[in-house]
């Protein structure tokens, strides 16, 4: 019994390619006897050509003889054209179970066929590269869509994937490329996507110093789309520029429109400068230290009904060593008319703890636990579920762009 389970594993090609022969065989005959509309010279040529090709293929795998086994099941190719959808469906089969060399290597020589309509040879390097890019192999994937484009350059998928591979590697130049491309061939509006890439690249010329073209990708940016993320890059160039007055009244505006991302402003602005004399970063923080003073004094009251500026506002104060302040603000927002959520009452009971408050902190807690639930991250997708405790303004699982949601953690 051991002896044929061996010897099945052995030859299991060779069996597989004998049992194709022999069904190729009965499917002849079969039509034979019912008269299909393909003509008996037609037919009878297949017949021979196909069979011809399986014995040789038989014969190779039977010698061991892999790569010239799969040249000769190739050669069917031509033969028909339901051989060459079988090749691709093969072909996707082998990379999406992961065997991605037998993939490039089945697309690869459906590409060198001399008898293959251009459509199915572009077919082909559309699905070559889509094993590089599958497999990993970056350059290459790269370089195959490219060849792709040089054929055809109406191919919106393909660019969707050069988009997805660039931004990838954070090369802003050529996503910022691909995704103008992307504009053209596409229906859907790419603005709100390009503007942030255009502050992706605006953000490295920023730490690099180079403030000139810092601006000018900000104004490129706001020229597509005033996303937020380019919001609070031209808050923090304006306040490097020593402009106080309008980084306040940006940052006003910024907080009206979205304080649901006010700590996230916070913790960009609070990012010290990278590059530049100590002049130039004391200057910087000291600017940083008066927006925060700004913000902190704010008493608007729509800005003081959002749970985020409260919160922000409490964890800055917290941070610059005043809790007495932190406590007496949230003190005021536990017993109004707003509703505490689970972070608020946290950094409440934290704050009973710091001042001593005994009693209250228990007292608290004992709520707190009554209804407690866990989240494990910070933010996560919207659209893909994906979480994370970091900011992205590009989800790095769907790579879709802005779809961050802010949870409450404890
Ligand atoms: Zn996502």
């Amino acid at each position: 019994m051991d002896f044929y389970v061996a010897w099945f594993q052995d030859h299991l090609l060779a069996v597989v390619a004998v049992a194709l022969t022999l069904i190729l065989i009965y499917h002849y005959l079969i039509e034979r006897e019912s008269g299909v509309k393909l003509s008996k010279r037609y037919r009878n040529s297949i017949f021979e050509a196909q069979s011809k090709v399986f014995l040789n293929a038989t014969q190779y795998l039977i010698s061991g003889n892999k790569d010239l086994a799969i040249k000769e099941f190739l050669n069917a190719v031509d033969i028909n054209r339901e051989t060459i959808e079988t090749y691709f469906a093969l072909g996707g089969l082998f990379r999406s179970n992961g065997e991605i060399e037998k993939a490039i290597s089945i697309h690869r020589s459906l590409i060198a066929r001399e008898n293959i309509s251009e459509s199915n040879r572009l077919r082909a390097l559309k699905e070559l590269a889509v094993d590089f890019d599958k497999g990993g192999f970056i350059d290459k994937a790269i370089e195959t869509y490219k060849d792709v484009l040089k054929i055809n350059r109406d191919q919106y998928e393909v660019i969707h994937s050069l988009c997805r591979i660039y931004e990838d590697i954070e090369d802003w130049d050529e996503a910022y490329n691909y995704r103008i491309m992307l504009s053209k061939v596409g229906h859907e509006n790419q603005a709100e996507t390009i503007s942030h890439i255009l502050v992706q690249k605006a953000k490295i010329y920023f730490n690099g110093g180079e403030y000139a073209k810092c601006t000018e990708d900000l104004e490129d940016a706001f020229r597509f789309a005033p996303s937020v993320s380019a919001k609070i890059m031209r808050l923090r160039l304006h306040l490097h520029n020593g402009a106080l007055e309008s980084s306040k009244s940006l940052l006003l505006e910024l907080l009206k429109e979205h304080p649901m991302y006010a700590s996230f402003i916070f913790e960009s602005l609070a990012e010290p400068l990278r590059t530049g004399s100590d002049e130039e970063k004391d200057n910087y923080s000291k600017r940083f230290a008066l927006i925060k003073e700004y913000f902190l004094a704010m008493d608007d009251k729509e800005l003081l009904s959002s749970p985020s500026v409260i919160l922000s506002k409490v964890r800055l104060l917290k941070k610059s060593g005043d809790p007495e302040m932190a406590y007496s603000l949230l003190n005021e927002w536990m017993n109004g008319d707003g509703k505490p959520n689970e972070a608020m009452k946290a950094e409440y009971i934290n704050l009973l703890i710091e001042l001593g408050k005994k009693d209250e902190a228990l007292a608290e807690v004992k709520g707190l636990l009554q209804n407690f639930h866990q989240s494990l991250t910070k933010h996560y997708c919207k659209s893909c579920g994906y979480n994370s405790d970091d900011i992205f303004w590009r989800c790095p699982q769907c790579h879709e762009w802005e779809t961050i949601q802010f949870r409450w953690k404890v």
